[in-house]
């Protein structure tokens, strides 16, 4: 049996070289970029206005107070977009507005809430307060600086990564090729949700919850319909997928029983086995296959199973096909509020729910197939062998979107 960094490591080896496409930047969240960004203009690309008021020298205004303003005059009005061809001299102003750029001359913007426009004098406006030397004023690349680095190859864009960009300038990205997933469900004994029940039957709901992992994984998913336990099906159902996609998950039929077919029928197909079981708890009978360019990650059917192996397994398999950096699940500090123990001789990622305060309790029931303790959790403790992890602990807590 492998542990999960070795059997991580196999598969991540013989995944192909990530491909690269260029997309327009609206709709690129989530990709994967596939070469480095650079600004294409300062930002702020200009010297401007954090405010609506005044563009003033500083010298000017010095000694401006509620009880003797200074009288300056309005030479100018500049709207956001537009620029003041002059310039400011001794005594006189500029009206602008949040973002308008600053016009040659001035060294501070003065607030409108520190000003006053004498009655019937429009062009005039008196200065209530002093104000610093670029008081209000956003400089010119305090934020980027033109040709810097402002996202790395396989960073993940996320959106106010987008948003950067797009203030940058970059209208296209260069991003790696989303893996096309094929999802299949093995099991006679499935149903679809929503139809009506044979006794012995159950309802299929591994790719009700695994379709949405695979698209926030960065993958396209498609998804296959139920495959009952018979060698023919299997057979021509994985040949189908493989045909259309650039690998399979599949789940269910991978352990050690008369009806569980995947590996055999991928082999018939004329796919190989990498290996099959991997020291986790839950998720040991994961199967991961190859045949040609095309994959088979098998996961098994139990539930919760499906989902950890899943997680742990497959997702860093579809983030590292794009070309990602950060591949394994993000995790966040946590505090055990109660004991953890694992007796068993495999890791054991257990089912929690972590508060704001980072205070870490169990979910509930930890056997494979309990969902509804994996559906109240929002994280994943491991415990590792043998193991006792005492309340007070802290510990890392493994989450997902
Ligand atoms: P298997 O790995 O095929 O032996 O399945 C293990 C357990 O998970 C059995 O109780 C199956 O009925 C159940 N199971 C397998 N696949 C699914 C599925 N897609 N949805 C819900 N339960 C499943
Ligand atoms: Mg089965």
């Amino acid at each position: 049996m492998l542990e999960l960094e070795d059997a991580l490591a196999r598969l991540l080896a013989v995944l192909p070289e990530p491909a690269r496409e260029q997309i327009p930047l609206p709709g690129a969240c989530g990709r994967v970029l596939s070469e480095p960004v650079s600004a294409g203009t300062d930002l702020p690309a200009f010297d401007n206005s954090a405010m609506d008021g005044y563009a003033v020298r500083e010298a000017d205004v010095a000694g401006a107070n509620p009880e003797s303003p200074v009288g300056l005059r309005v030479i100018g009005r500049v709207p956001a977009g537009q620029v003041f061809a002059g310039e400011l001299t001794a005594g006189t102003c500029v009206r602008l507005f949040t973002g308008s750029p600053l016009p040659r001359g001035a060294d501070a913007v003065v607030m409108q809430e520190d000003t006053r426009t004498p009655a019937g004098q429009p062009d005039e406006v008196l200065i209530l307060e002093s104000v610093k030397p670029w008081e209000n004023i956003r400089l010119q690349g305090e934020d980027v600086k033109r040709g810097c680095v402002i996202a790395r190859t396989g960073d993940i864009l996320t959106p106010a990564r987008l948003a950067l960009l797009a203030a940058a300038g970059s209208g296209r990205v260069h991003v790696g090729r989303q893996p096309v997933v094929g999802l299949l469900a093995t099991g006679s004994e499935l149903k679809e949700p929503g139809e009506p029940l044979a006794a012995g039957q159950i309802y299929e709901s591994n790719r009700a919850g695994l379709e949405p992992l695979i698209r926030q994984a960065g993958g396209i998913a498609r998804v296959f319909p139920l495959i009952p336990d018979e060698p023919a099906a299997t057979r021509s159902a994985f040949e189908q997928a493989l045909g259309e996609c650039d690998l399979i998950v599949t789940c269910g039929g991978v352990s050690v029983g008369d009806m569980d077919l995947v590996k055999k029928a991928f082999e018939e197909i004329g796919g190989s086995l990498e290996f099959w079981k991997v020291a986790i708890k839950p998720g040991r009978p994961f199967a991961f296959g190859r045949k040609g360019q095309r994959f088979l990650f098998g996961l098994p059917g139990n539930p919760v199973s499906a989902f950890v192996a899943f997680l742990l397994l497959v997702r860093p398999a579809l983030r590292r096909w794009q070309g990602a950096v950060e591949i394994t699940l993000p995790s966040r500090p946590g505090v055990l509020a109660e004991p953890l123990v694992n007796p068993g001789t495999r890791r054991h990622f257990v089912r929690v729910t972590m508060d704001v305060a980072g205070t870490v309790r169990t979910s509930g029931v930890q056997a494979s197939h309990i969902l509804s303790s994996f559906a109240l959790a929002n994280g994943l403790v491991e415990v590792a062998p043998r193991t006792t992890l005492a309340v007070g602990t802290a510990v890392p807590v493994l989450y997902w979107e």
